[in-house]
């Protein structure tokens, strides 16, 4: 097993890689080293492995985990969890309130990951454990969460990727981890010097005024960090929000028009990899480079999530 050392990002807080389907910064575990030790996101349970041997290479006790925050269900972010608080038996499970039943019970989660993924479903996600409802901690709009005397962690509400989907900013790094609310941060293309952010349009709750409202509640808290669900952190905070409203748009534009032509999913990603192709191409990527196996594998969920939301809003329209 190949595992990567965790990554220092200073103010305390490491990242364990989940080295998920086998790609290095794609997935993780935030670290965040106060007198109760606090972990953000716990990937997918075939992660939990890296994750593990991560946290024994900070020497971190797994006694002594105190929380673990989930952005959001979604089985990227939260699958593992069930597992991760089996090996730390004195953590709680800190999740937004429209998630916490299916922590408890994950069988809806499990049907709904199903229709998303197919067949890759097994070996993607299991096993999916559910957590016992009495380590189960919510936290509402504005509620904080003392990890030591003097670190309160803020959790704010922010739906649009999910409904279920809270962030949490800490005053000390003076960041705020966004699991998917923001989008994704593409590492893997840094080598060839610039920075790419793309929205993160899953199903079946995905919401465009709901992701641009959130990103300007982010915005007005004047952060110096976000970190990111997908992947690590990001100190260009203007740069994040810039691209995110500027293709947000074109997302939802392109799956407007997939959609009324009544075309399929596969049309969707042909046409948003186009666009991307462009500024890929612009800074000399390679089209044998990773980047586009992950963007192939991301387009199609959400892809799946735009056509899914134009097709709930014309139902209600309809109504
Ligand atoms: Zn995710």
């Amino acid at each position: 097993m190949t595992t990567a050392i965790p990554i220092d990002l200073g103010n305390r807080i490491h990242l364990i890689d989940g080295i998920d389907l086998g790609i290095s910064e794609r997935t993780g575990t935030y670290v965040i080293q106060e007198e109760n030790i606090t972990l953000i996101e716990t990937c997918a349970s075939s992660s939990i492995p890296h994750i593990l041997k991560g946290l024994d290479s900070l020497q971190i006790d797994l006694m002594e985990v105190k929380y673990i925050i989930v952005t959001h269900v979604h089985l990227d972010h939260a699958g593992g969890a069930g597992l991760l608080m089996e090996k730390c038996p004195n953590a709680k499970l800190v999740v937004h309130p429209r998630g916490a039943r299916h922590m408890i019970d994950p069988s809806r989660l499990i049907q709904g990951a199903k229709a998303v993924y197919g067949p890759q479903f097994d070996s993607l996600f299991k096993p999916i454990l559910p957590v016992p409802e009495e380590r189960v901690m919510i936290k509402d709009d504005n509620e904080t969460l003392q990890i030591s005397a003097n670190c309160e962690l803020l959790f704010l509400d922010t739906p649009g990727h999910a409904n279920h989907h809270f962030s949490i900013y800490d005053p000390i790094s003076n960041g705020i981890f966004i699991g998917d609310t923001l989008g994704v941060q593409h590492k893997q293309i840094e080598e060839f010097g610039f920075k790419l952010y793309l929205p993160a349009t899953s199903p079946n709750q995905f919401d465009p005024d709901k992701t641009l409202q959130s990103l300007e509640r982010i915005k007005n808290l004047g952060v110096e960090r976000i970190y990111f669900g997908h992947f690590s952190v990001a100190e260009n905070v203007q740069e994040v929000y810039s691209q995110i409203q500027h293709w947000l748009p074109i997302y939802v534009k392109t799956g407007e028009d997939v959609y009324r032509e009544g075309k399929s999913v596969d049309e969707l990603v042909k046409r948003l990899l186009e666009k991307i192709s462009i500024v890929l191409d612009k800074y000399n990527v390679p089209k044998n480079h990773v980047i586009y196996k992950i963007l192939q594998m991301d387009l199609q969920v959400f892809s799946m999530g735009l056509l899914d939301y134009f097709s709930k809003k014309e139902k209600s329209e309809v109504k």
